[in-house]
């Protein structure tokens, strides 16, 4: 169901975004994206989830509730890439539900997306203790789920949140802020990356949300063109 105006204009306001109200009374209503029917989900996924859930390949094992595989649309053109989970995600197995997730849900409507249109994951599908930093070794145990996902799901354009999602996923130390608004591909089929802060690091500093809502339009017109 598409976004009515007032609606979207709610969630820009959480983004601390401006809002103006068009002169010519035009209808700014956002257009849904209509996911293309000839995107075949291919097999695997069953696999890849089971995979996940038995996994084992890092001490992160020992320590979890539970894993966090991934949420949404499985033939979704966005892909959303996180950190971790954190005590949330692992208590309920899901990621970005707590108040990050909370916002980033509100970035997301901001651009006319609502959750279940993306699909969203981490890159560690277990939450390190105390949210510290994931490990490289973790990362390494990890990255071929998210790779597997990523195949699987065939986005049109990808968004990094935070340092740790765009480094680990784009292989670079590059520091976040120096990332921001360069155009970055993942994989072989050249997929774009928009790299963006974190939700829980907006919502620390809120007055970079601005920074992030230009990083969200410069998504949107990648992906539109
Ligand atoms: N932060 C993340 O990066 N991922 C989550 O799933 C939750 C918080």
């Amino acid at each position: 169901m598409p976004l009515s105006e007032h609606r979207m204009h709610q969630y820009m306001e959480v983004m601390g975004v401006q809002v103006w109200q068009s002169r010519n009374g035009q209808d700014a209503e956002a257009e849904q994206e209509v996911l293309s029917e000839d995107k075949k989900v291919p097999p695997g996924w069953q696999k890849l989830q089971s995979d996940v859930e038995l996994c084992t390949a890092c001490c992160l094992c020992e320590t979890r509730t539970q894993t966090v595989f991934g949420v949404g649309h499985q033939k979704a053109d966005w892909f959303i890439i996180g950190e971790a989970p954190g005590a949330d995600e692992d208590r309920q197995g899901e990621p970005f539900i707590g108040k990050a997730g909370q916002l980033l849900n509100a970035m997301l409507l901001a651009i006319g997306l609502p959750r279940d249109q993306v699909y969203i994951a981490n890159i560690l599908k277990c939450r390190p203790p105390r949210n510290r930093d994931p490990a490289s070794e973790e990362v390494a145990s990890c990255e071929d789920y998210l790779k597997q996902q990523i195949l699987l799901v065939q986005p049109k354009i990808i968004l990094t949140v935070g340092r740790i999602a765009a480094q680990n996923l784009l292989k670079t130390e590059v520091p976040i802020g120096k990332m921001r608004g360069q155009d970055y591909t993942y994989g072989e089929c050249n997929i774009p990356v928009v790299v963006t802060y974190h939700p829980a690091y907006l919502l620390r500093s809120p007055r970079e949300k601005r920074k992030a809502w230009f990083d969200l339009q410069r998504a949107q017109s990648i992906f539109y063109g």
